[in-house]
């Protein structure tokens, strides 16, 4: 089976609309799906009602928030979208970017890149502004030659624009999500480039406030990687769960669709409860 539960559409940094998200999907043989774009359900909510025959699409998102004060992002599955503890957390979370993308505007000018914020504004359009839409425009500026020299240099971790000062903690997205009905995953665990003892410790304090399963599979990774993360989801009885983290198609990324295989037999898929 091929599925596929941490996607990216225009409504947050992705390049397909919800629409053609889905197409494609249904084009890769993906069955079961998820769109999660960074802090909203807009883009699942244009397509929920219109889901081709034979894919099933789960309620998703991809929430931010801070532990150890590092951004971590926590997705969300199968959760009622008008659940008021849902809402009110994707509320918070949109007022969290607006003021984030001040400061981050803010930080950008006095490195002499001024009208950052009505660039990003202008490149989001009336999707969920993040930071890929701060790179795109310092592209477009020439402030940098492409997209990675902007992360590598302003935007990305421990940069002067990752500004963490906004989110919610790990935990009280991961309440939100479980109050909602829906399941928690820990995304890409191993992006954060904490140590093991770090990793360890995040996700037991994930499953505490009542995380359920973590990203077995995140768009490419090695075989070393899945390994740590399998001993992670065996060690703290935690459920797994696959996702390409597909933003758009280019050579070097990943793919929509996941072989449900790659879970192997002694590790279990998260479901609804
Ligand atoms: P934000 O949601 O605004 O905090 O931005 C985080 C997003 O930026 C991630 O979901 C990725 O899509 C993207 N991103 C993070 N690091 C990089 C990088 N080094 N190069 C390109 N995109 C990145
Ligand atoms: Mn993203
Ligand atoms: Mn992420
Ligand atoms: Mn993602």
């Amino acid at each position: 089976m091929i599925v596929d539960f941490h996607t990216h559409s225009t409504a947050s940094d992705g390049e397909l609309s919800p629409v053609q998200l889905l197409a494609s999907a249904v084009a890769a043989g993906v069955t079961q799906f998820a769109i999660t774009d960074h802090d909203t359900i807009d883009g699942y909510l244009k397509v929920s009602k219109q889901v081709p025959k034979g894919l099933r699409l789960y309620s998703g998102v991809e929430l931010s928030c801070v532990w150890g004060g590092v951004n971590i992002h926590v997705v969300g599955l199968g959760f009622d979208p008008e659940a008021p503890a849902m809402t009110a957390m994707l509320d918070r979370l949109s007022e969290a970017r607006a003021q984030r993308s001040v400061t981050i505007a803010e930080r950008l000018a006095k490195k002499g890149m001024a009208g950052a914020l009505e660039g990003a504004l202008a490149v989001a359009a009336d999707g969920q502004v993040g930071r890929p839409h701060f790179a795109k425009w310092m592209v477009s500026e020439g402030h940098v030659a492409d997209v990675n020299e902007a992360f590598d240099r302003f935007l990305g971790q421990g940069k002067i624009g990752d500004v963490k000062a906004f989110w919610p903690t790990l935990a009280e997205v991961t309440e939100a999500i479980a109050q909602s009905g829906g399941v928690p995953v820990l995304a890409h665990p191993l992006r954060y480039k904490f140590t093991r003892t770090k990793l360890w410790a995040m996700t037991k304090d994930f499953k505490a406030a009542g995380g359920k399963a973590v990203e077995l599979l995140n768009g490419r990774q090695t075989p070393d990687e899945t390994l740590i993360l399998t001993r992670l989801a065996k060690e703290l009885e935690m459920r797994v769960s696959l996702g390409s983290d597909f933003h758009r198609s280019w050579r070097y990324g990943p793919e929509l669709g996941v072989d449900s295989r790659a879970i192997g037999t002694e590790l279990k898929m998260w479901e609804l409860s």
